[in-house]
């Protein structure tokens, strides 16, 4: 692992929480204390030390009774006795021996020749301990008192029984616990607001949206006063967790997946536009969209959260009643629309038959007569008139005239193609223009449209039974006529039905300025 990764894994590692550094500062000062006032006033005095003290003023004792005994007659052999009674009756005395300075052991328990290790220097250690046999004229010998090993004064145990050690290592323990949970707490109620300047918050509540700054804890460190307007507050809200406020919980209950605001810091990205419903007893519902964007730290990891929320309440309601009035427009719209048409309608059509008036006729037809002179097109033009049109008038009178017409143009509109144009030129006389139609094909449409009069018309007229109706036909075309206006052409094809007439009406006939041959 080079330099690069280690310091990548190093960046990895879970960064222990402000507490835990805190706790950690405040054991650490506490422990140095402790050592400190050790080193200069030695106030844990070390366990072997004490237990050497204790050793030594035994052997001290020992050693008045060994000299008085000495002094006794047969003193040795009591001695010994003693000597042999007080390691039996002492579990951590190994052996005892009286020695004097030449180094002839004058009394000893068994063993003690064999386990005894004379230091070099003649001073005691913690399991050797000698205490001097003094005369008056110099030093007579010496006590030798040899304990077994004490698993409780050495080694690891003995370590472990330090009364000092006991006291850091509880103290890093129990002390670090005791440390942390307290600071959490008291961090906890610590007023975070106390830390943000007037001016600052004075702003935030300037905000028409409700605004919320959340620790990574999701703890709620900052709010301001339009949130607590969105959803009046009980109880203090700073360094409560998010989640327990119940109404936002229930106003997430239709967004899946995890609270924004985790979703934010989890993936330090911003979570936009969910929308929410907050639902209150004594008001009415209050529709708002929540947007909550990560802190990050340096390092791109999330520190926390800011939340708002945007009442879009009265946007909504201004919304419905923008969508209410473009309908209604739409309605007006389509209204006129439909009036436009029917204007249209009433100016360019005759309303009795529903054909086109003369002037809508006139503009169409020129347009149409103007493509086919350019562009050598067949055009045909047919005039027709109800024969004897005026006897219905005279007979039945003006309403059966007007019902003659109207079937007559019935009639005449049912046989128009996509195209055609049919117009009520005059009171029974109806103008009739056919684009692309050669003269031949115009005079079989003209016989159709006579002989459909002449079978249909009638029996149409209900009010007066048996009713017999004819119509006569004049035809012109283009290029035959020779025309070269409009006018021109409805007045060879009006010549066209005047000869229809002298010929006996109910017949059709072309032009009589062409010659047939031509035809
Ligand atoms: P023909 O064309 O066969 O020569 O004889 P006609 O009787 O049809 O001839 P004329 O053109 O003289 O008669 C047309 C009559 O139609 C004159 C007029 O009173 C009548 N008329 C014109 N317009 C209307 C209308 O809208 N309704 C009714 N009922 N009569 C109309
Ligand atoms: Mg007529
Ligand atoms: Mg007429």
């Amino acid at each position: 692992m080079d330099t690069g990764e280690l310091n990548a894994w190093w960046r990895r590692l879970p960064r222990p929480s402000a507490t835990t550094r805190l706790a950690w500062g405040i054991l650490s000062l506490t422990v140095s204390l402790i050592l400190v006032l050790d080193l200069l006033l030695g106030i844990f005095p070390s366990e072997q030390a004490r237990l050497r003290a204790v050793r030594e003023r035994a052997a001290v004792s020992l050693a008045i009774q060994v000299k008085v005994q000495l002094t006794q007659p047969g003193g040795v052999a009591v001695l010994k006795r003693t000597l042999d009674e007080l390691v039996r009756s002492s579990p951590d005395v190994g052996s005892i021996g009286v020695r004097r300075a030449d180094g002839v052991l004058v009394a000893a328990t068994a063993g003690h020749e064999r386990g005894w290790v004379q230091r070099a220097d003649g001073r005691s250690t913690l399991n050797s301990v000698i205490v001097p046999l003094n005369e008056p004229d110099g030093r007579w010998g010496a006590v030798e008192v040899r304990y077994r090993d004490d698993p409780a004064a050495t080694g690891w145990r003995g370590w472990l029984g330090d009364s000092m050690l006991t006291l850091v290592l509880g103290l890093s323990g129990i002390g670090g616990l005791v440390y942390y949970f307290y600071l959490r707490r008291m961090l906890q109620h610590l007023d975070p607001s106390q830390a943000i300047p007037d001016r600052v918050r004075a702003a935030f509540d300037a905000l028409a949206e409700g605004l919320l700054v959340l620790d990574s804890q999701h703890r709620i460190m900052l709010v301001n006063e339009a949130f607590t307007r969105l959803y009046p507050a009980q109880g203090p809200l700073l360094g409560r967790p998010i989640h327990e406020l119940a109404w936002l919980q229930q106003a997430l209950s239709r967004v899946e997946g995890p609270a924004p605001w985790v979703q934010a810091i989890q993936r330090a990205q911003p979570v936009l536009g969910v929308s929410i419903h907050i639902e209150q007893a004594d008001r009415e519902p209050r529709h708002a969209l929540m947007n909550c964007a990560a802190i990050c730290d340096a390092k791109g990891v999330a520190r926390g959260c800011v939340l708002t929320l945007d009442d879009v309440t009265e946007l909504d309601r201004a919304n419905a009643r923008l969508r209410q009035a473009m309908a209604q427009l739409e309605g007006s719209n389509q209204q006129i629309k439909q009036q436009n048409l029917e204007l249209e309608k009433l100016a360019n059509h005759d309303p009795m038959t529903g054909c086109m008036n003369r002037r809508a006729f006139y503009a169409r037809a020129e347009r149409l007569f103007a493509q086919a002179r350019s562009e050598g097109l067949h055009l045909a033009c047919v005039m027709s008139d109800i024969d004897k049109f005026k006897n219905f008038n005279d007979t039945h009178g003006h309403a059966v005239g007007d019902q003659v017409i109207q079937q007559v143009s019935r009639l005449l509109q049912d046989s128009m193609r996509e195209g055609d144009l049919l117009c009520r030129y005059g009171g029974e006389e109806f103008c009739i223009l056919l684009p692309a139609t050669s003269l031949a094909e115009a005079m079989r449409a003209a016989q159709r449209m006579r002989e459909r009069i002449e079978q249909e018309a009638g029996p149409g007229v209900h009010s007066v039974p048996g009713l017999r109706i004819t119509s006569s036909f004049g035809v012109c075309t283009l290029p035959e006529g020779r025309v070269d206006t409009l006018d021109k052409l409805i007045e060879q094809a009006d010549a066209g039905l005047y000869a229809a007439k002298e010929a006996g009406r109910n017949r059709v006939r072309y032009a009589p300025g062409v010659e047939m041959a031509e035809v």
